[in-house]
Formats: structure tokens, C-alpha cells, sequence
């Protein structure tokens, strides 16, 4: 006999769960407090729908499944760094970073298992794409740093960065839909201001992000501000071109008035000359900007290395001397692979 996939119970709007109630002969209501269970109270069975009868909840488990994800191994680090090896449903795994500092506790989250696009120096690159995560696995990643942020450091959660696995914006739909969701007072009521979305760069999605007037952060990770030099290290430039990325980028500040992050690693031999500083400040001359000079983690081969400080000072007093914010970020969680650049499933 054909066996039935049960739908999983989260990919339902509020709306439609409200209807699927009343379909069944019940109340509305009743889909409003099992949505309460399964976003604010991040229910993982029926069972423990306590306020729901047990008819219902057995209804339920006859019609759906609550697919949730599952903290395969936690690694911490000797900064305090916690890394989630996280299972999802279907048995891959992503990586997700909680990385604390004195005052904040920061969620770094993965929005792809692997990634589409094909950066030589990270670590992610290496395992391909092999889907998009749903908005449910994002919000998920999320709920168990914050847990981990009040267990660990007693408070929660602050703030999130797409960083983590994947390029946010090739799952765009989702990553939006998960935004709404840790943002709304029905989910984790977190303010959008403390969300930042990270991309590599893709001219289209920044356009749309931008008419959609999304209220969270936008960070670029830029690497360099010289066509042939970015696409030797991330090779999708040549589609899509840094003029076109500047287009765009411009395009959004229009609409936004939010400045705008420049992620950025220095190597050496392939960033760290004066013409490599003159471009980035040229770059980013058209809005209000801020450069994160962020410490590299070399990835097994060695191909790539860390610029000498004196390069890395040569950026900040140029940029700088040009009124644009710098800061060189320490990079947090290297002794478990858990830096930027570094996610890869390696346990
Ligand atoms: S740096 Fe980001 S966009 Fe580039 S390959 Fe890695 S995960 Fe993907």
C-alpha cells in the first residue's frame, strides 16, 4: 500500500491553518493557538500542545508532521564561541555559529546546505549546493542559538547575520519569510534592525530587497574593488560585474538611507596594494559605508594567506582619511572551524 507524505504542519500560513480547522469542523481560534505553539513556543510534538484536546492533537498527527531540526554536535571554543552541527530533516547537515562578545550575543545562520556560488578561499564553496533551506530550518537555527545565548551566557539572543552557510539572497523567498517570523511579536518579536543579511553580491536581489523596503541590515562581502581581481577569487563577478553591483548598491541607499557594510579580507599578493585601497575607497565614495577588515582562517590548502599588518594598516588610515568607518575584526571560534570562511560540515 501507498504510504502518504504527511505535510509538515509549518509550512502552513496562520491563515491557512485557521482554515484548515474550520474545514475540519472546529474553530479558527484553534489554528491560532497551535500556530502559538509551533513559532513562539517552538513546539516540536502535538504532545506537548497542552491547551489543545487530545482528539485534536491525535487529528493532527494523523494529517501533518512538525519537521524540526536537531543539534547533532555542539562544539565550544576557547573565546567562548559555541558551534551547531544541525540536522535537518532529510539528514543533511549545516553549520550555524553563536559568537558572544561582552555585551551582545551574535547568531551567525546558514540559509543554504553548501552554497550555489563558488568563492576560492571559503571552505563552504567546496560542498555544492544541494538545496535551499526552508524558512521553518532558518527560524529553527535561531531559537536554539537563543537558548544557547540565555543557557550559556544568561541573556538572549541580540543580533543575527545570514553569514553562515550559503548565499542568503539565492533563497531569498525564504530567508525573507524566515525574517518575518523571527521578527514578528508572533515569533521572537527581535527588532529587523538588528539583522544583517550578507551577500556576495547579487545585483537583482539588492534591487528587490530595496523596493520591498526591507528594514533589515545589508552587508556586501566586496573582497575587491577590481573586476579582474574579484573575479579570480569569486568567480560569479564576471556576471554579475561590480559595476552593476555599485548600480545596485546605490539604488538601495536611494531608497533605504542605510548605510551600507563592505565585508572584506586582505591576502597577500592578491589585495594588498595601495591600488587595491584606492579602488575600495573609490567604491564606496557614493554612500555612507562601513569596511569590516575581518581576520582570514585559512582553509586547508594554504593558497590563501592573512596581509601583513602593515597592509592592513595601509587600509585603515586610507580609509579612514577618506571619512569612511573601519574596523578590524578578530576572528572568533577558529579552533573549531567555526570563522568566517571555515563552515564545511568537518567534524
Ligand atoms: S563566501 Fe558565502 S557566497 Fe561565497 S561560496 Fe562561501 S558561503 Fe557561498
Amino acid at each position: 500500500m501507498e504510504t502518504v507524505k504527511k505535510k509538515d504542519i509549518r509550512a502552513l500560513t496562520k491563515e491557512q491553518l485557521r482554515d484548515f480547522f474550520v474545514s475540519e469542523g472546529d474553530k479558527a481560534f484553534r489554528g491560532n493557538q497551535v500556530y502559538e505553539w509551533l513559532w513562539q513556543k517552538s513546539a516540536h510534538s502535538f504532545e506537548a500542545m497542552t491547551n489543545i484536546s487530545k482528539e485534536t492533537r491525535q487529528m493532527m498527527e494523523t494529517n501533518f508532521v512538525i519537521n524540526h531540526i536537531k543539534v547533532d554536535q555542539m562544539q565550544r571554543s576557547s573565546d567562548g564561541t559555541i558551534k551547531n552541527a544541525v540536522r535537518l530533516h532529510d539528514d543533511l547537515v549545516v553549520e550555524s555559529v553563536l559568537i558572544p562578545t561582552k555585551t551582545r550575543t551574535t547568531a551567525c545562520v546558514s540559509s543554504q546546505v553548501g552554497c550555489s556560488l563558488d568563492c576560492k578561499f571559503c571552505a563552504t564553496s567546496r560542498l555544492k549546493r544541494m538545496r535551499n533551506l526552508n524558512p521553518d530550518e532558518i527560524y529553527d537555527q535561531v531559537v536554539v542559538i537563543d537558548n544557547e545565548s540565555r543557557l550559556y551566557f544568561d541573556r538572549p539572543l541580540s543580533n543575527i547575520v545570514f553569514m553562515g552557510m550559503g548565499e542568503p539572497l539565492m533563497n531569498y523567498n525564504n530567508v525573507l519569510k524566515a525574517i518575518e517570523k523571527i521578527t514578528s511579536p508572533e515569533g521572537l518579536g527581535m527588532s529587523p534592525k538588528r539583522i544583517t543579511v550578507s551577500t556576495s553580491g547579487v545585483p537583482k536581489m539588492i534591487r528587490k530587497m530595496a523596493d520591498e523596503e526591507v528594514k533589515f541590515k545589508l552587508a556586501v562581502s566586496l573582497h575587491s574593488a577590481i573586476d579582474d581581481i574579484r573575479t579570480s577569487i569569486m568567480p560569479f563577478n564576471a556576471t554579475f560585474t561590480l559595476a552593476d553591483l555599485r548600480e545596485s548598491l546605490q539604488y538601495w541607499y536611494n531608497k533605504t538611507k542605510s548605510r551600507i557594510t563592505y565585508e572584506y579580507v586582505v591576502w597577500e599578493g592578491i589585495n594588498d596594494q595601495q591600488k587595491d585601497v584606492d579602488a575600495l575607497v573609490d567604491f564606496c565614495k557614493f554612500a555612507p559605508s562601513k569596511v569590516n577588515l575581518i581576520e582570514y582562517n585559512p582553509i586547508d590548502d594554504g593558497e590563501f594567506r592573512q596581509a601583513s599588518n602593515n597592509a592592513i594598516e595601509r587600509y585603515v588610515q586610507t580609509l579612514e582619511r577618506n571619512g569612511i568607518v573601519v574596523t578590524v575584526r578578530r576572528s572568533r571560534g577558529k579552533d573549531i572551524d567555526a570563522a568566517c570562511g571555515q563552515l564545511a560540515n568537518k567534524q
